[in-house]
């Protein structure tokens, strides 16, 4: 991306006696083809909508400009215009594999979850792409986020100047029979 299009982009401008001058360099996203961007005699940037005229400050970035265009320009977002629909996000097995293990972790979900039919079907729908894989691999996933966050909580620990208490009570859930551990720094 060129050094213009984000960093200037999003500095706050105000006024609208806009000159047309220079500026037209390579802006990276195709939301650029339904705006100008134009640099004002101060240095200050504003992007004018071709369709409409309608000149927004930059404070906010190109989601700015892109959610005009949804609401202004309905029909001229179709297909075409990729960077404007959200479902074109890129998909990563990996990452997709370390949120699955994340759900597992914070909803304290069953590891045999992954092996479930309906759970199968619901994801392959979702992204056929994605490969879930089985019960022993979770639970090495589930294993490595608990080793890095343990690396990361020794960290903090030792960054911490000051000493550090630690108390533990524990209880029975009369519910599930569950046994909690309570602990507080
Ligand atoms: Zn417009």
């Amino acid at each position: 991306m060129d050094s213009l299009s984000t960093a200037e982009f999003e500095e706050s401008i105000s006024g609208t006696n806009e000159v047309r001058t220079c500026a037209r360099r390579k802006l990276t996203s195709t939301v650029w083809n339904s705006f100008e961007k134009i640099t004002k005699p101060n240095g200050k940037v504003v992007a004018i909508c071709n369709h409409c005229g309608s000149s927004f400050v930059g404070d906010s970035g190109t989601s700015n400009l892109k959610n005009h265009l949804k609401r202004k320009h309905k029909e001229l977002v179709g297909a075409s215009d990729s960077s404007l629909n959200a479902s074109t996000q890129e998909f990563s097995q990996e990452k997709s594999r370390r949120d699955l293990a994340i759900m597992l972790i914070k909803h304290n979900y069953p590891l045999s979850m992954v092996d479930h039919k309906y759970f199968r079907i619901y994801s392959h729908g979702l992204n056929p792409e994605f490969v879930i894989h089985s019960r022993n691999s979770i639970r090495s996933d589930i294993i490595s986020i608990y080793k890095e966050e343990k690396e990361k909580m020794y960290s903090f620990l030792e960054s911490v100047s000051s000493k550090v208490t630690l108390t533990t009570d524990i209880w029975t859930s009369d519910h599930q029979n569950l046994a909690y551990i309570y602990s507080c720094i």
